[in-house]
């Protein structure tokens, strides 16, 4: 069978390399070929003894996902659109600010959790995506943003795992494509800047602190389980009170003094002052003061089967002002990327790529946002649809 060394982190490639008869060190000659210098073919890693190269090619392959389109916003967003096998298609979106370049990348290709406000969610589950696949997108965006931009060095600074799909569900996959995107030897990203988002997998939070303690980031959207309950399906399994000690727990380890909790703005269902004071008081309650988290709220991107609305700036705005005058830190989400449908759950449905092939895009969304400074120059306008 042929190894898809994308799947690899550097320890796996470690061994994948003795398995071959060769020394472990040419493992890590391969991975900076690989994810340093975005080589995909054998041929081009010009310092590997050819005798190594022609022995990989009987048995290994660089196989990034394929692209079916590719879209940037007047913004500078760009989303891709990947091809993942059987009429599935998953998406990641780039999202360039002054100081730095987030990628918001997919774990799953559909999501089994079901919560009501989420696409990806309403479409069911079709199947976890490998480790090679997770990492595949950021491969090639950050090797495809090199080239047109003609830039050597890094472009991509942040990855949050916001895409498609659970990412603690799918945790054997996961943990090794973080570890990639932390290896000096690959694309060297700070824990402090690779994020996982989780609807509260608590079990996994815990073991995320031991295997890879990056950035910390919980779906939580309603105060009490009640509600939190009609929402995230989740929650019935593991309750708030459960939650939130995980959560409390992860501080001890997190690269950050703090978790963010999402809430995404629903109107009319859990966007009433008593709700925010509610969130401030267990918030409170739950870690002993208001220091150890932040609050991003997102803006509900509305989708018909939902059948639930954005909350109205200013009801978005009262929220706020109840978090932050308690003392709580509290942001609320700009989106991106509206006139490519790249923001959060904005994407929906099936539709026709270029090729005339129709495939089933599930949710996906754009990371939180500030204003934009860093605009993608013209060359690369020039080189995307
Ligand atoms: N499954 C993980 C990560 C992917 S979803 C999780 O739930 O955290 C990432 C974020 O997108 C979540 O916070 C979710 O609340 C938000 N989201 C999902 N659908 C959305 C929508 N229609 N509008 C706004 N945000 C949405
Ligand atoms: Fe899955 Fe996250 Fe969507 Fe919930 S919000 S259905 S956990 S992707």
């Amino acid at each position: 069978m042929t190894a898809n060394l994308l799947d690899y982190d550097l320890e796996g490639l470690a061994l994948f390399c003795e398995r071959l008869g060769e020394k472990r060190f040419r493992a890590v000659q391969l991975f900076r070929w690989i994810h340093q210098k975005g080589a995909s073919e054998f041929d081009a890693m010009t310092d590997l003894a050819k005798s190594l190269r022609e022995k990989l090619k009987g048995c290994a392959q660089v196989q990034p996902l394929r692209v079916l389109s590719q879209h940037e916003s007047a913004d500078g967003t760009i989303k891709w659109l990947f091809d993942v096998g059987a009429g599935d298609a998953v998406e990641a979106v780039f999202i360039p600010e002054s100081d730095r370049g987030t990628l918001c990348i997919s774990s799953q290709a559909g999501c089994a959790v079901g919560c009501r406000f989420c696409s990806t969610g309403h479409q069911g589950f079709s199947r976890n995506l490998t480790s090679g696949e997770i990492v595949s997108q950021l491969w090639f965006a950050e090797h495809f943003l090199r080239r047109h931009l003609g830039r050597d060095e890094r472009i991509i600074s942040n990855v949050v795992m916001m895409g498609m799909g659970e990412p603690l569900q799918n945790y054997a996959e996961l943990v090794p494509a973080l570890k990639v995107m932390l290896d000096d030897h690959a694309y060297g990203l700070s824990r402090r800047r690779v994020t996982v988002s989780t609807s509260g997998m608590v079990p996994m939070m815990d073991r995320l602190g031991q295997d890879c303690p990056v950035a910390l980031a919980v779906s939580l959207h309603a105060p009490n389980d009640a509600l939190r309950e009609s929402l995230v399906p989740l929650n019935k399994k593991y309750p708030i009170a459960e939650l939130m000690q995980a959560c409390v727990r992860y501080l001890d380890v997190a690269p950050r003094d703090f978790i963010t909790f999402e809430y995404c703005m629903l109107d009319g269902v859990n966007d009433t002052p008593a709700l925010a004071a509610e969130l401030v008081e267990l918030l409170r309650s739950s870690g002993g003061n208001l220091h150890w988290c932040k609050v991003n709220l997102i803006p509900f991107n509305p989708f018909a089967a939902s059948g639930l609305t954005r909350s109205s700036n200013a009801r978005v705005q009262a929220f706020s002002e109840v978090l932050s005058r308690a003392g709580v830190v509290t942001t609320v989400r700009k989106t991106r990327g509206d006139d490519i449908a790249a923001a959060c759950g904005q994407l929906a449905g099936d539709v026709q790529d270029r090729t005339g092939v129709v495939v089933r895009i599930h949710k996906q969304r754009s990371a939180e946002s500030a204003a934009l400074a860093g605009a993608v120059p013209g060359a690369l306008a020039a080189e995307v649809h």
